[in-house]
């Protein structure tokens, strides 16, 4: 059940992202967390907000650029065609 759960979470956030890359075809929108900073600006991130992107809860906002962040496993598994 809780399995169950955790992938519909799973699908609907991926379904969304997919969304927003496509609508942003420079890909720039979203970027991944990489070295505990934002793939974009370099800001860092709280390790809490970190968890929370890694646990794919919802979707984070990077204060500084406005950037989606995403964890870089998430980032990589998505392609845009
Ligand atoms: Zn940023």
């Amino acid at each position: 059940m809780k399995e169950e759960a955790y992938e519909n979470v799973e699908e609907r956030l991926r379904a969304s992202y997919e969304k927003i890359r496509k609508s942003y075809r420079n890909g720039l929108a979203v970027v991944a967390v990489e070295r505990d900073a934002c793939g974009g600006c370099f800001n860092a991130i709280p390790p809490q907000k970190q968890s929370e992107i890694k646990q794919h809860k919802k979707v984070m906002i990077c204060e500084n650029c406005g950037r989606i962040l995403v964890d870089e496993e998430l980032h990589n598994s998505v392609e845009i065609k």
